[in-house]
């Protein structure tokens, strides 16, 4: 942020045009130099300059003319999408994921290795193998890398602190990462991610305010309200949900206490739930199924639920009522339009989200709770590298 009270440097009113314009492209997809003029309150003769500086950093293009308004028909433009790459990785889950993006968020290249703590593997050397993998497949200049991760985290040090599922009591993350690449890194809470992927890459009119439930190991809460990521006070630990009692007397969690919903819907907790249902049911659709594929993923429960296989609808309408509840105080505190579900439960499909929005309906006031969709992510498995990703499109470009 430029503080009011000082003018603006010249370079710093270049800078300033520069991320006003290209946002201004970004956002409207097409766009005219008399469109940006109009939108931005920048001069014409200001806004040619810029678009032209844009150009010869290759991050706009021309692309042809759009309809004439009575003269000149305008010349649009666009950002053009491989001008840069970007790198966003996922560590929430049993693996760990990455891919090289576009400026649009389309995956050009995708990596991953496994992770077992209970191996001993170390999950930093594991890190950087995955990242080795995907610096050496960006074929255009690197913008950066951004890494989802559960836990607590300082975005703005870089350092990771409390990220058990990794093995991490602490760590300074980002500067490991940004000596060995040598490009800016930025980290990002995984929920905190999930949520910006789903406002910036799945974009729905008039819905600013959101809240995105990313289940995975953990099970945690990213907010969007009036546009903007709310990031929580302390180490980026916005909405810690999966550490609600929602269970009296439940297995104990590894906070320490029992109960929580990461014990009921946590990735850990369903796919012991599904191993259960496979052993005693090996001739039922999950069973075939997992013949099939010779394990039981997320994304096996998850299909087996959609076929509508009876004891794996069970698990299923156990899952949606303790995330019901959650969502429904979720709901109660924020009064948000949009819930999404993201992470291994996205793929279980509508009707499973219509069950967790059913349990709102339930729990909170009526005419609010009438207001409140729940869907599923449409960002497939995606989510938090492209949330990783778009922390890249924020600081580094200013287009999101
Ligand atoms: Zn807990």
């Amino acid at each position: 942020m430029i503080p009011r009270s000082k003018k603006l440097t010249r370079d710093e009113a270049k800078s300033h045009n520069q991320r006003l314009v290209l946002r201004l492209i970004y956002q409207h997809g097409e766009f005219s130099r008399a469109d940006i003029a109009r939108a931005s309150g920048l001069t014409r003769t200001t806004a040619s300059a810029v678009v032209s500086e844009l150009m010869e950093q290759g991050l706009v293009q021309e692309i042809g003319q759009g309809p004439s308004a009575g003269g000149k028909p305008p010349t649009l433009l666009q950002v053009r999408p491989d001008a840069r790459h970007l790198i966003g990785v996922d560590l929430a889950g049993t693996t760990l994921e990455g891919a090289v993006f576009d400026l649009r968020g389309r995956a050009v290249h995708r990596a991953s290795v496994e992770f077992d703590l209970n191996r001993n593997q170390d999950a930093l050397e594991q890190v950087l193998d995955l990242l080795d993998r995907l610096v050496v497949e960006a074929s255009q200049p690197l913008l950066g890398i951004g890494i989802g991760l559960p836990g607590l985290i300082n975005s703005q040090l870089g350092v990771v602190y409390h990220a058990l599922s990794l093995g991490w009591p602490q760590l300074a993350l980002g500067d490991i990462l940004r000596q060995r690449y040598q490009v800016p890194v930025y980290l990002v809470n995984d929920s905190q991610g999930a949520a910006l992927a789903e406002y910036t890459f799945a974009r729905e009119e008039n819905i600013h305010d959101m809240a995105v439930i990313l289940v995975a190991q953990g099970v945690s809460a990213g907010i969007i309200l009036n546009g903007q990521l709310y990031r929580g006070r302390l180490h980026s630990g916005a909405s810690e949900i999966g550490h609600l009692r929602v269970m009296e007397e439940g297995f104990p969690c590894v906070c320490g206490h029992e109960g929580c919903l990461e014990t009921i819907v946590g990735e850990r907790a369903v796919l012991q739930g599904a191993r259960t249902i496979y052993a005693r049911r090996p001739d039922s659709a999950l069973g075939r199924l997992v013949r099939r594929s010779e394990e039981i993923t997320m994304a096996t429960v998850a299909e087996a639920y959609r076929q509508g296989d009876p004891p794996v609808m069970a698990l299923g309408a156990e899952m949606s009522y303790y995330l019901g509840i959650a969502a429904a105080n979720l709901h109660a505190v924020l009064n948000v339009p949009r819930i999404v579900l993201a992470g291994g439960v996205a793929g279980f499909g509508d009707s499973f989200a219509a069950a967790v929005e059913a349990q709102i309906r339930e729990r909170t006031l009526p005419w609010l709770a009438d207001r409140v969709k729940v869907r599923p992510s449409t960002l497939d498995d995606d989510t938090v590298e492209l949330g990783a990703a778009a922390v890249l499109l924020a600081n580094e470009l200013g287009v999101v």
